[in-house]
Parts: structure tokens; C-alpha cells; sequence
């Protein structure tokens, strides 16, 4: 009888595919490792919450650690770093491995913009003496979660003499922030019986940014005029100028450290600079790969990747065709020897709201990074659906290195879902697979991710490219 129970424990060891705590595989060496990696990660996130100054800090830190812009047929050689700021709001770098580069490159992608309230080109009003800016929500958001909450305003105003200026405005201790307003309970009777899609509706994200006239001028439109002052004086910017401007609104509060026990991180802008941070710091700590690797930290994904700085235009295939240049060798041979872990954000399981998981195949918080064979909605569709092939040299490789990580889907079948840039990539002959963190309140403007699975994805791309 014992015999028996002992042999169905050994077999139970041997053959179930076990899923645990990622705290219950981790010395306490790593765990503290862990620790101070989140915090560097949410200094990052503090400072880098547009596309644009995520690209800032990501060229200053690729700078720092010896990088160089990359000159078309520039002679390179194994342990050389480059990379390709695109128009600062991409960017691409790279450690030039020992093997041949038709041997493939090992590719890690990501992207660093995140849902948020864009002004639009004529963005300043003024109503019953309050001003106001009218905006466009970019990427996929819950439109009631952005109002009464501070927002922060970031972005570049590009003035007819052809001169730019950067504002960042709601940051730093004592900045004034911003706000949607919302209505009060006690009137909202007929709002709340709207459905949740138009509780709030996208022309009522108007963002409240004044309430005082100019000099007291009893003159229409003053209150207006005072905010244009203050903006002139300030920056030296007309109403004109807003016509080419880019100015994003993004929640203000600072990201930190969520629950008793410090294991999560909360913060504005996880998905997908969670992500990013955790790639570019494994191509920093990349010394002497033997596949060329490349990190992309790219823009446009929350809006279809469209555009000349998403992954749908061509610019990482021409960056990969002007290394391939730089050795005598065609890009799409590289292109088609290539591997790719494509780092995007998936849904974690909520106790609160778990009828959209099917618990066999989703994320959990603290089991590791995600592997995720396949994304798309209803049968797939959109998906680059990684070969069984590649996910077992991923499932090797992760092993091997004793990354923590569990495979996962977006989601029950028909439930929803979602895509990412693989497709993209896969499209260009890669071998890719999704691999992320997975993250709790995805598009909300606070979202909550876990410290092991932060820490696990940098240890995937590290394994991955070294
Ligand atoms: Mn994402
Ligand atoms: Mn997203």
C-alpha cells in the first residue's frame, strides 16, 4: 500500500506538468536581484510615459553604455553596439554577435507607447468660463476610467518658424495637473442608464486646464486668452501652433511598489514599457552574443502598428537589410535565419472577474514570464501562431536557464482576444513567438504587474540574446 502511494508521488514528479509560485523557485539571491531590478524598471516608467521619452531615455541609456548610431556601411565587427533612433519615437539597437550574420539575428521587440487622451489640432475652448482642451483617446481604453483622476500633459510643439518645444507639464512636485471632469452622483440618473461603453463618450473627454480671465477683462472668451498668455509667456506658442503639436495627456501619479508585501508594482503605462525596460536592459547587459541581437522598442502598437514608426512600415526590415549591407550579405537571408521573442503584455487571471479565463491556459501573477504560442480573436484570426518547433527551442532554452515561465492564452476563445507586433514581424520570415508580463487592469490608466514577472521576462530576453 505504501509502495503504491510512493510510486503515484515519483510518477505525479515525473510526468504532471507543474505550475507554481514563482517565490517557491527562487533563492533568496535572486529574489533580492529581483527587488532592486523593479526598481530601476519604475524609475524608467516614472520618467518614460510617452513613446517619445521612452526613446529619450532608452537612447541615453544605449549611449552610456557605448553605443553608436548606425551609419549606413559602417564596418562592424563582433561585440560593436548600434543602434537607429527613428524619428524619437523608435528605436533600434544592437550588439554585433561572433557568428555570421546569415546565421540570423536574435530579435527582441516591444513597444513603448500606451493607451492615453491625445489632444486634438484645435484642442482650446473656452465654456461658461472654463478651459478646456478636446481630445482623442489613443488605443483601446475604458473611457469612464480617465476621468477625476490628475493627468499629466507631455509632448512637442512644432512653431511655424520650424522650432520645436518639448512640454512636460503635471511631473514634478508642484506642477499643476489636469483633469476630465465627471458627473456627480446625485445628477447622474440618466448617465448611469447609458450603457458602459458611452457612460462617458469620447467627446465628453474634455480636459479641464483653466478657470481664470485675463486681467480680469470682462471680454468674451478671457479665460481663453489668459491660458494662451500663459502658454506664450511660457513657450512662446500661439493658438496657431496646436495645428502641429502632439500633446498627450497621461495619468500624473508616480508608479510604485502595490500590496503588504511590496510584490507587485502599480503604475500609468506598464503595457508595454513592462516589457521594453526588461529588453533594452538585456541588450545592455549583452556583452558577447553569438547571434547578432536586436532590440526594437517600437511605437504605434495600442493603434495597429500603422504608420512609418509602427511595425507595419518597413523600417526594421531596412535597418536588418543596412546591417546585413554592412557584411556583404542580403537582408532577407538574415531575415528568414532570424528569431524573435515579440514582448507584449498579456491579462492575467483576476479572482474578481474570472469568468473570461479558461484557468487551464491563462496568466497568473508570479508564475513567470508568458509564452504565448498564439494570440488573435475568434479562431485565431490575426494570429502568427508560433511552430510547435519554436516553441520547443523557447521551452528548451527557458529551462535550460532556469527562467520561470508559464505558457499562456489571451483570454477564453471567444471571449475577445487581441494581437501584438508578432504577426508583423513574422510576416517578414522570422521564427517568432509572443512572450510577456502579465498584467492585471491592462488599459487602465493604473495598471498592476508582478515584481518575479517583470524580473523572469528580463531573464528570458537575457537567455534569449546572450
Ligand atoms: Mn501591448
Ligand atoms: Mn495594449
Amino acid at each position: 500500500m505504501e509502495n503504491k502511494e510512493t510510486e503515484r508521488k515519483a510518477l505525479r514528479e515525473k510526468l504532471f506538468n507543474k505550475k507554481k509560485h514563482g517565490a517557491f523557485r527562487m533563492s533568496e539571491e535572486e529574489l533580492s536581484k529581483c527587488n532592486s531590478f523593479c526598481d530601476d524598471y519604475i524609475s524608467f516608467l516614472n520618467s518614460s510615459k510617452t513613446e517619445r521619452e521612452a526613446c529619450i531615455n532608452a537612447e541615453q541609456a544605449l549611449k552610456d553604455a557605448g553605443f553608436v548610431p548606425f551609419k549606413v556601411g559602417m564596418e562592424l565587427k563582433a561585440g560593436d553596439k548600434i543602434y537607429r533612433n527613428n524619428r524619437g519615437k523608435a528605436i533600434i539597437a544592437s550588439v554585433i554577435g561572433t557568428n555570421p550574420i546569415e546565421e540570423g539575428v536574435r530579435l527582441c521587440a516591444a513597444h513603448i507607447d500606451s493607451p492615453r487622451l491625445d489632444l486634438k489640432q484645435n484642442p482650446l475652448y473656452e465654456d461658461n468660463e472654463l478651459a478646456l482642451f478636446k481630445t482623442h483617446y489613443y488605443g483601446g481604453i475604458k473611457k469612464y476610467q480617465w476621468t477625476a483622476i490628475p493627468l499629466s500633459l507631455h509632448g512637442v510643439i512644432v512653431k511655424l518658424d520650424g522650432t520645436s518645444v518639448v512640454v512636460n507639464i503635471g511631473e514634478d512636485e508642484g506642477d499643476p495637473v489636469f483633469c476630465v471632469t465627471d458627473l456627480l452622483p446625485h445628477l447622474a440618473v440618466e448617465q448611469m442608464k447609458r450603457s458602459s461603453t458611452t457612460l462617458i463618450k469620447g467627446e465628453e473627454l474634455n480636459i479641464l486646464v483653466g478657470s481664470m480671465p485675463f486681467k480680469n477683462d470682462e471680454e468674451s472668451e478671457s479665460v481663453k486668452l489668459n491660458i494662451l498668455n500663459i502658454l506664450y509667456e511660457k513657450y512662446g506658442v500661439i493658438e496657431e501652433d496646436f495645428l502641429s503639436a502632439e500633446l498627450e495627456a497621461v495619468p500624473a501619479f508616480k508608479a510604485g511598489d502595490v500590496g503588504f508585501d511590496r510584490s507587485m508594482i502599480g503604475g500609468y503605462g506598464h503595457d508595454d514599457r513592462v516589457c521594453a525596460y526588461p529588453a533594452l536592459r538585456a541588450l545592455l547587459d549583452c556583452k558577447n552574443p553569438a547571434h547578432t541581437a536586436v532590440v526594437i522598442l517600437t511605437d504605434k502598437e495600442e493603434t495597429g502598428s500603422d504608420g512609418n514608426t509602427g511595425l507595419c512600415s518597413s523600417y526594421l526590415k531596412y535597418f536588418i537589410e543596412d546591417l546585413a549591407d554592412c557584411f556583404g550579405v542580403k537582408g532577407h537571408h538574415v531575415l528568414s535565419a532570424s528569431q524573435c521573442l515579440s514582448a507584449d503584455v498579456n491579462a492575467a487571471f483576476d479572482p474578481t472577474f474570472p469568468d473570461v479565463m479558461e484557468r487551464k491556459n491563462c496568466a497568473y501573477l508570479n508564475r513567470g514570464v508568458c509564452v504565448t504560442k498564439f494570440t488573435g480573436a475568434r479562431g485565431k484570426s490575426g494570429t502568427s501562431d508560433a511552430s510547435a518547433e519554436f516553441v520547443g527551442v523557447v521551452h528548451r532554452l527557458l529551462n535550460e536557464k532556469n527562467v520561470i515561465w508559464q505558457t499562456v492564452e489571451l483570454g477564453k476563445v471567444d471571449a475577445g482576444g487581441g494581437g501584438t507586433v508578432a504577426a508583423y514581424i513574422a510576416n517578414l520570415d522570422v521564427d517568432t513567438i509572443d512572450v510577456g508580463v502579465p498584467v492585471l487592469c491592462m488599459h487602465a490608466p493604473y495598471e498592476i504587474v508582478s515584481k518575479i514577472d517583470v524580473y523572469m521576462t528580463y531573464r528570458a530576453f537575457a537567455a534569449f540574446m546572450e
